[in-house]
């Protein structure tokens, strides 16, 4: 890797996701990881319907589809009884449905495409310390043997979980708690009266039993086990454990068999403030770990990594100033701190015991999602098709858009073609604003992918989809002044 392209430190689904980005981008990546092959152990089984929009541009979704289970409905339960219904299937999205499907597949499918982009990941490295200077990052890696060497690179990149050796090494404190109570995770073969095109969450009185349907059979299932016992870990469960607790919360009739991954975990809620500092980022577990109630982790560090890579692409070509990676935090620590709040608000719901607690909740739930504007609100919340930058320093609106159309900071819902293709904006408009602004600024603005606007009105969109500027029909000096400031460097406001 050339000094001035990307290092990479970890490669688990969030470092493999901003090595595929940058690559395709152009930018020269050089990817780490002390481990000697992938994990086995799938933690993240959902793969929600924004992060497949934006493996979308990389030509990555239909991979990631075929490998998975499309799961367009979801239900709460108490026994037999439905206290609510989700339905994915009518998002407007390309991919109205969740995806199921084990980490280990969703890893190896972005290791794979990432050596179609020419890249390896260069396994059992460790990287142990770093220093930054003005021109770059120096890092020393140490390889299996022991020995070490140091390493150039314009960014570090810390992808390194929840442990992470750059968040530590930057000082970052992580702050948060460890919850006192012990979960239950397994992953088996279930047969018996269920099917596999609904995530099941049963609300027992005495705990919370989730069904996510893998596909071909196999399921993953999380349970709480009410408060933990003892300092350390609990230990494994058995087979039949699993079965008999599906038996008194879940669906019956069931049998397991085939377990591939029995274990017990605690929910760690932590968060850094900043993203980064200088030319050193921190995205996914490095940065937030969460509850796994909304099965946003994995997909949260994902779109960490979408939204840095066009960024650090878009410097790195000298297409814009060092200032816009500070957005970079503005934009996902927001994001990080909602995930975190709602996570923590799902998870608390859940693990209600009071019976009088419990049978307020279950009513609510089932009135308030019964009510089909919020029903969609938190379908849209759970595939991530809301997340909105409106008070990023890189949206404005110079007018309102009309009725129904996207404000800045928000995603652009029909699918552009092209949109994506290139660390570039777009510019919609139908006065000849995309191709009068591509001439002005080549390395801002992509000539290829002008299109006609989704109403009237000029609007920039950003490589991640998402709007950056709303303007009046044939506002060419908004949009002239959005693009200086964002070439520039410039503060669009203060921040
Ligand atoms: C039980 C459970 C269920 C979950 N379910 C979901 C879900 O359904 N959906 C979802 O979105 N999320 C889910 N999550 C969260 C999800 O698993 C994580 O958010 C995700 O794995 C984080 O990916 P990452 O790439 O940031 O970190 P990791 O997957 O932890 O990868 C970090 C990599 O960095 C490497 N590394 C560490 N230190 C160094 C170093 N110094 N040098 C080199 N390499 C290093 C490690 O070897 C590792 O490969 C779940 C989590 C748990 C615990």
């Amino acid at each position: 890797m050339a000094e001035d392209g990307v290092l990479i430190c970890g490669a688990g689904p969030v470092g493999l996701t901003l090595a595929i980005e940058l690559r395709r981008f152009g930018v020269p990546v050089r990817i780490i990881d002390k481990a000697a092959a992938r994990t086995d152990r799938s933690k993240a089984v959902v793969i929600w319907c924004r992060s497949l929009e934006l493996f979308a541009r990389a030509g990555l979704a239909d991979s990631l589809v075929a490998a998975g289970n499309k799961v367009p409905h979801g239900s709460i339960l108490d026994g037999a009884e439905t206290i609510a219904q989700l339905d994915f299937a009518e998002l407007e999205t390309l991919y109205p449905f969740a995806l199921v499907i084990p980490q280990t597949e969703t890893e190896r499918i972005l290791e794979e495409h990432l050596v179609t982009l020419g890249v390896s990941v260069e396994r059992q490295t460790e990287m142990t310390a770093f220093t930054t200077s003005d021109t770059g990052v120096s890092a020393t890696l140490r390889a299996a043997d022991g020995a070490e060497r140091q390493v150039a690179a314009a960014s570090l990149v810390g992808c390194d979980g929840a442990h992470s050796t750059v968040r530590h090494a930057l000082g970052f404190n992580f702050e948060g708690s460890t919850q006192m109570s012990d979960w239950l995770l397994a992953d088996l073969m279930l047969a018996g009266p269920i099917g596999e095109d609904r995530i099941l969450i049963y609300w027992h009185a005495d705990g919370i039993l989730a069904i996510f349907p893998m596909g071909a059979g196999r399921f993953r299932i999380v349970a709480d086990l009410g408060p933990a016992q003892q300092e350390g870990p609990r230990a494994d469960p058995t087979l039949a454990e699993v079965v008999a607790l599906v038996a008194e919360r879940g669906p019956q009739g069931i049998t397991g068999s085939n377990p591939i991954w029995l274990t017990c975990f605690r929910i760690n809620e932590r968060k850094v403030e900043h993203y980064g500092q200088g030319r050193v980022f921190l995205a996914g577990d490095a940065a937030h770990v969460h509850s796994p109630a909304g099965g946003q982790g994995m997909n949260t560090g994902m779109q960490d990594a979408f939204n840095l890579a066009w960024k650090l692409a878009l410097v790195h070509a000298g297409g814009a100033g060092p200032k816009l990676l500070d957005s970079y935090s503005i934009e996902r620590s927001a994001v990080g701190d909602l995930v975190l709040s709602n996570a923590t608000r799902l998870t608390d719901m859940a693990l209600l015991r009071n019976p009088l607690a419990q049978a307020v909740r279950n009513s609510v739930v089932h009135f308030v999602l019964g009510l089909s504007q919020v029903r969609r609100k938190a379908e849209r919340q759970l595939g991530e098709l809301d997340i909105t930058y409106a008070k990023s320093p890189l949206s404005v609106s110079v007018v309102p858009p009309p009725d129904d159309l996207p404000d800045a900071g928000e995603r652009l819902p029909v699918p552009v073609a092209g949109l994506g293709a290139r660390a570039l904006f777009t510019v919609l408009g139908n006065a000849g604003e995309p191709a009068a602004l591509a001439a002005e600024y080549p390395h801002l603005v992509d000539a290829d992918t002008g299109d006609d606007p989704p109403g009237e009105g000029l609007w920039i969109v950003r490589p991640d989809g998402y709007v950056g500027l709303v303007a009046a029909p044939g506002d060419l000096p908004s949009a002239q002044d959005y693009l200086e400031a964002v070439g520039r460097g410039r503060r669009l406001v203060e921040w």
